[in-house]
Parts: structure tokens; C-alpha cells; sequence
């Protein structure tokens, strides 16, 4: 089976997976900044053991059509990605719940492709961004965020889903000495309510895996296995799903 990569530039990280008879065999992951094509660039110069001329690269991700136009590569939607390289994780996979930085998608999948889906990637609630603004309002980095909500005992109810309003309302919040956990619980238990009516829209199915960077946050991923009443599974890289999809897609 040939080396194969997967580019996937998203709107937060831009991420690369290398795959070799259907293992990983090499990834990256940086901040996409304000020059995605240059943050590509440097992905790809960096691949290891590819000798014998350049990988197929397949291209997926919110700047997939720049690798298209400027880099030349096939490209495949995000939907398609993630189903593919969940359903490789996890082959009894038929739900992909996807938490990116600036939308959230869930997936209904069937033998490895697609078959219903719905995103939101028009409102920073449920996304890795509202998450990042709420953690640095409460001074914390978005790996303690999860954690930190997680030691709040009550969920302080948070009226307001626009993230600009909702910081408002934090900041009130601390200044009234309310305990930082307990709204940093209340954040995440708005964002999950948020995806979980997004979940039941299209129907979820075990076994449903979470991807995206926001999968490391072990609050989300409580919270919704506990709104959801099911197990989700989230592989050892959530983030670079979508990239391993691509370049499973790059080897067919
Ligand atoms: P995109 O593909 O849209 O660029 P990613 O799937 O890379 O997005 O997810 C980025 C989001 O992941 C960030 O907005 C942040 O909220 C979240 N994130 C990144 N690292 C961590 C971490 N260590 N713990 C929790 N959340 C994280």
C-alpha cells in the first residue's frame, strides 16, 4: 500500500497525517494563523520517508480550496473526512460528533460513508472558540478549562449563548464572586446543550465517536455522554480525524 497524506487546513489548526498501510504513521499539528498556505507549506516539506517521489496528498478542512487552487491537491469535504478516518478508528462507527474551532458538525454514518448530517458553523456556541474566549475570560488555557469546570459543583446557569454577551455576563459573574468552576460548568453545560439539540436533529446511533479538538475536553465529552445517555468514544488524536481521512482517502 503507498504513503499517503491527508492535509487538513481548519480554521484553528492546520493538520497533517501520514498513513502507511492504513496506519498513521506520522502527523503534525500547528496553529493556522493568519497564513494557511504557508502553514501548509511547512507540513508538507516535513514529510518523512516519502523517497520515492511526492504522496498523493488529499486536502480536506474550512481552507481546503485554497490547497486546491494554490497547491493543486484533490480535495474532500470535512464530512467526508471525518466519517472516513472515524469509521477507521472505530469500525462499528454510525455517529461522528465533531467539535472544531469554529463550527460543530454531527454525522450519521453508514460502512464508512456519510448518510445524514448537520453543522453549525454559523455561531461560535457549541464550537472550540467560544470555549477558548470563555477559558481566557476566566483565566484559564483551554487544557485546564475542561478540568477546571469539572471541579464546579453546580452549573451557574449562563442566560445569554452570543459569546460576546455570555463574556459580559462572566465577568459580571466574577466580579459577584461566583466560584470560577461552577461557571466554567455552567459554560460547558450551555455549549453541550447547544450540540445535543444538534445531535437529536439527525439521530444518533452507538458507536458514536467524538472528534475534533474539543474532544479533549473531558467536560464536553461528560456532559454530552451524560445529556446523550451513551458512551462516546474518542480516538487518541481527535484532532487529526479528519487529516486521517484524507489521506485514507488519498490511498483509494
Ligand atoms: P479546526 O479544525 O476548526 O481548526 P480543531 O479541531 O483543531 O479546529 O479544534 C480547535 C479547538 O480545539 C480549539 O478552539 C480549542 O477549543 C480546542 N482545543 C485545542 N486543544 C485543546 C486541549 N488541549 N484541550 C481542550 N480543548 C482543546
Amino acid at each position: 500500500m503507498p504513503i499517503t497524506a491527508g492535509l487538513d487546513i481548519g480554521s484553528r489548526t492546520t493538520k497533517i497525517a501520514v498513513v502507511e498501510s492504513g496506519q498513521l504513521v506520522h502527523s503534525r499539528v500547528v496553529d493556522t494563523g493568519t497564513d494557511p498556505l504557508a502553514r501548509a507549506r511547512e507540513l508538507l516539506a516535513d514529510l518523512p520517508g516519502l523517497g520515492h517521489g511526492p504522496a498523493p496528498v488529499v486536502a480536506t478542512g474550512y481552507g481546503r480550496h485554497l490547497a486546491r487552487e494554490r497547491l493543486g491537491f484533490p480535495v474532500i469535504t470535512e464530512i467526508k473526512a471525518h466519517a472516513l478516518g472515524a469509521s477507521h478508528l472505530f469500525p462499528a462507527c454510525r455517529t461522528v460528533i465533531d467539535i472544531g474551532g469554529q463550527d460543530s458538525k454531527v454525522i450519521r454514518v453508514e460502512a464508512g460513508r456519510q448518510v445524514n448530517f448537520e453543522m453549525n458553523d454559523r455561531c461560535a456556541a457549541g464550537t472550540g472558540r467560544f470555549l477558548e474566549v470563555m477559558a481566557v475570560t476566566l483565566g484559564y488555557t483551554v487544557a485546564e478549562f475542561g478540568p477546571a469546570a469539572l471541579a464546579g459543583s453546580e452549573p451557574v446557569s449562563i442566560s445569554s449563548m452570543c459569546t460576546v454577551f455570555a463574556e459580559s455576563e462572566v465577568i459580571s459573574l466574577i466580579a459577584r464572586g461566583v466560584d470560577k468552576h461552577s461557571i466554567a460548568l455552567g459554560l460547558h453545560d450551555s455549549i453541550v446543550q447547544r450540540l445535543v439539540a444538534m445531535v437529536g436533529r439527525v439521530g444518533v446511533e452507538p458507536e458514536a465517536v467524538l472528534t475534533g479538538g474539543v474532544a479533549q475536553n473531558e467536560c464536553v465529552r461528560v456532559l454530552l455522554e451524560r445529556r446523550l445517555g451513551l458512551r462516546l468514544l474518542v480516538p487518541e488524536h481527535p484532532q487529526l480525524t479528519g487529516a486521517l481521512g484524507a489521506a485514507l482517502c488519498a490511498a483509494t
